[in-house]
């Protein structure tokens, strides 16, 4: 037996003992020469894995909420108009926190496991008049994806920023932020980009800043404004000191190490490895007849799998039999559907080793709770999934 149960959700994931041991080093001055360099080390990643040269990257201690609440409160102002999509759970969160300062939401909803269809979101562009077009890159709670690039097109097209939740995304789904003219992509530190929870990432382009410095009123939130973490972020990277509020001096060297992994792998080597493990598992729950949330592969995520119980099995009985068999999954998150789905996170430096076991326990979980299917089939079908997509 492991010591430690496989971590298969959505966020947080398994981490890399490189990463976890680099916390665990005395913490330092955040004045300290070899912090401030190493800081900077990972501000310069951020550019790689967000493929932004021209952006400005931030790293700030919280959560991915509280990068997704000053996306809206350092471009919002009372009564700016504003487009969401709606694809799931945090879609439905950032519609609050548009809300929370002030903004006139528009909300072009998809049915349950779809994504809004550009040619709607074009029409309403048309009517004119609205500042952003804010959206997730992937909904955590259906794995549905938008297509950033289409959607990033039309905002500028229409003179409105583009602004993408990329949480459970970036670092793992593909992702041009200079190239497909993104304004603002948040994350955290817990998800695809490999490091325990306590750090927001988000990067900014020019643009987006221009918009917040050319604001009317101040941003509303203090900790959170964009310009007071500017020079911060600006000093750091030309390896100087500057001070806003205190660093979370241990997660950004485990954030150093991380990123610097993620680096080395490569970006499209990281969205091909992504592809594959999405399309291997995918395959082995179709392989056991499950059916997914998302209602076709092109809108699926690769970073997570949301998987429909067959008739009979409860998530109550179901998820903690998975457990038993060492491997912890979630249920479902989005409120009409939680009882009917479970989702399992397949993103970071997993193996494909991992993977298979997942799997397994998944079978084994499913067996035991009277569900009928050829035992290994989903096992074979991923082995299979995976060695063809080795062969292209
Ligand atoms: C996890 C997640 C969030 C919330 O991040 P926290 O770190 O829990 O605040 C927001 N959006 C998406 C798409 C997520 O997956």
């Amino acid at each position: 037996m492991k010591s430690h149960k496989l971590l298969m959700i959505p966020g947080p994931i398994e981490f890399d003992p490189a990463v976890l041991a680099a916390m665990s080093v005395p913490t330092s001055s955040h004045t300290d020469p070899a912090f401030i360099q190493t800081f900077g080390e990972a501000l310069e990643k951020m550019r790689t894995v967000f493929q932004s040269p021209s952006g400005q990257p931030f790293i700030v201690a919280a959560s991915g909420t509280f990068a997704m609440d000053v996306a809206a409160a350092n471009l919002i102002e009372a009564g700016d108009r504003v487009i969401l999509l709606n694809i799931g759970y945090f879609s439905e969160r950032f519609g609050e926190i548009l809300e929370r300062y002030g903004a006139q939401v528009t909300q072009i909803k998809a049915e349950i496991g779809n994504r809004p269809d550009p040619q709607q979101v074009e029409e309403e562009l048309k009517k004119g008049g609205y500042k952003a077009v804010y959206f997730s890159h992937v909904d955590t709670s259906t794995g549905v994806l938008n297509d950033v690039p289409t959607l990033a097109r039309l905002a500028h097209q229409y003179g409105a920023l583009c602004v993408v939740d990329g949480v459970c995304s970036i670092a793992a789904e593909e992702l041009r932020f200079d190239e497909w003219g993104v304004d603002v992509a948040v994350t955290a530190s817990q998800k695809a980009i490999g490091v325990p929870p306590g750090l927001a990432l988000w990067m900014v382009s020019q643009r987006a800043l221009e918009v917040c410095r050319n604001r009317k009123t101040p941003v509303p939130n203090y900790y959170g404004d964009w310009l007071k973490w500017l020079p911060v972020m600006q000093a750091h990277e030309a390896r100087q000191f500057d001070y806003f509020a205190t660093p979370a001096i241990n997660l950004i060297r485990s954030l150093n190490v991380s990123l610097s992994q993620i680096v080395a792998e490569g970006m499209e080597n990281r969205y091909a490895r992504h592809r594959k493990m999405s399309r291997a598992f995918k395959a082995a729950m179709t392989a056991l007849e499950l059916d997914q949330i998302p209602v076709s592969e092109e809108v699926a995520a690769h970073t997570l799998t949301a998987v429909r119980y067959p008739q009979g099995i409860q998530a109550g009985e179901f998820l903690p039999r998975v457990a038993q068999e060492g491997v912890i999954v979630s249920g479902g998150l989005l409120p009409p559907i939680k009882q009917e789905y479970f989702r399992v996170g397949h993103m970071g430096n997993i193996s494909f080793g991992d993977l298979i076991g997942t799997i397994s326990a998944i079978e084994r979980a499913l067996s035991s709770l009277g569900y009928h299917f050829t035992i290994g089939s989903g096992v074979a079908a991923a082995q299979r999934a995976y060695q063809e997509s080795e062969a292209v």
